[in-house]
């Protein structure tokens, strides 16, 4: 069967096409993203009304795009899943209004999905079945999370997420802060590679004892960096950006990592996956690599191409719920910028 996934709840437009086959692994054939990242460039963030509209522009072409890729038709297709949040309401609804146009048209079923499921669900396309339980440490642009998989089609538990800034959010603006362009991931790992990461002991949020465990904080982080930047300036001292980014980013990645492991450990599970935008750094997937061999846990991390938004993730995703056998979204369903995690589909 033939799945179309449509993603739209942020600044990706992402169409993605993929083969359930009998044995329940799932086949990538087309995945074509359409990003408005750049026009959000000299904001420092996404603009919600702008995002919508490069949607709005991209849904078609980029459609067209995936099915040329894989050589399909639209008749081809069996059902149809889109992101139903969380996101930006107006960019969701763009998505979700093409679902459903495309779904009654070719007369085919339906499903809402979860962005953050579907973060996850990415993985099988390039690693095979999950094995579950598993751990998932979602690392994004708008969320941290540390989350007990125990289906990835309908049973997803949260054990922590972070109580402020992202962690995704905290390299974009730790990147402002440095000079460096957005979205600041791939530039501060960049300067990462030639820094000291020992240089500046910078904080590690909510690794005290009265913390909870499994929570995330990395707002203080954001504001020593800019502290510690803003005193060399004042100091007139030259600001070493690859030092100040390699120490950033290894308080990041030690404590996402800590904390992700002493969860799996908790929890008796032996395979984990890292997924979402940051799953990307270079840094994270070292130290988890390191830290999992240590633990005896099996670690899983689809390729950057998959990690950060895109439509191929809620057409895998939509895979998994069709090949379970959940029901169908309702036509007149809505899209919820504010999707709880533990809501796989609609
Ligand atoms: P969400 O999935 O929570 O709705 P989002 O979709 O905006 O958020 P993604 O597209 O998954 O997030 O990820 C984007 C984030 O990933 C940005 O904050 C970006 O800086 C970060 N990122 C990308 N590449 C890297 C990297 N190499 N190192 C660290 N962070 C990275
Ligand atoms: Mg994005
Ligand atoms: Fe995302």
């Amino acid at each position: 069967r033939i799945i179309m996934g449509i993603e739209s709840s942020c600044d990706e437009t992402g169409v993605g096409l993929v083969r359930l086959h009998d044995d329940g692994t799932v086949e990538l054939l087309a995945d074509e993203v359409a990003s408005s990242v750049e026009q959000h460039a000299r904001f420092g963030g996404v603009v919600p009304e702008v995002a919508s509209r490069a949607h709005l522009e991209a849904m078609v072409p980029t459609t067209q795009r995936a099915f040329a890729t894989a050589g399909l038709s639209m008749s081809d297709v069996d059902a149809i899943a889109v992101t139903a949040g969380p996101g930006l309401a107006g960019a969701l609804l763009v998505g979700v209004s093409a679902a459903k146009a495309y779904a009654t048209a070719l007369d085919v079923p339906l499903y809402g999905v979860n962005h953050l499921a579907g973060h996850i669900a990415v993985d099988t396309l390039q690693h095979g079945p999950l094995p579950t339980p598993c751990l998932a440490l979602l690392v994004s642009g708008g969320h941290t999370q540390l989350l007990r998989v125990d289906d990835i089609a309908s049973s997803i538990v949260e054990l922590g997420s972070t109580v402020d800034d992202a962690a995704g959010e905290a390299y974009d603006k730790v990147a402002r802060v440095l000079g460096l362009p957005y979205p600041g991931g791939p530039p501060i790992d960049k300067a990462a590679q030639n820094g000291d990461s020992a240089a500046i002991a910078f904080p590690r949020g909510m690794t005290g004892p009265r913390d909870a465990a499994f929570d995330f904080s990395f707002s203080g982080l954001k504001t020593a960096v800019a502290r510690w930047v803003e005193g060399a300036a004042r100091r007139g001292e030259g600001i070493p950006v690859d030092d100040v980014a390699a120490s950033f980013q290894e308080a990041v990645v030690d404590v996402l990592t800590a904390k992700a492991i002493r969860a799996a450990k908790e929890q008796g599970i032996t395979t984990m996956v890292i997924s979402g935008g940051v799953a990307a750094n270079s840094r994270l997937k070292e130290l988890a690599g390191e830290r999992c061999a240590a633990a005896g846990i099996e670690l899983r991390v689809p390729k950057p191409r998959l990690c950060t938004d895109n439509g191929a993730m809620i057409a895998a995703l939509g895979a998994h719920v069709v090949a379970a056998k959940r029901p169908t979204a309702p036509l007149d369903f809505s899209a919820n910028p504010a999707l709880p995690v533990n809501v796989v589909s609609l």
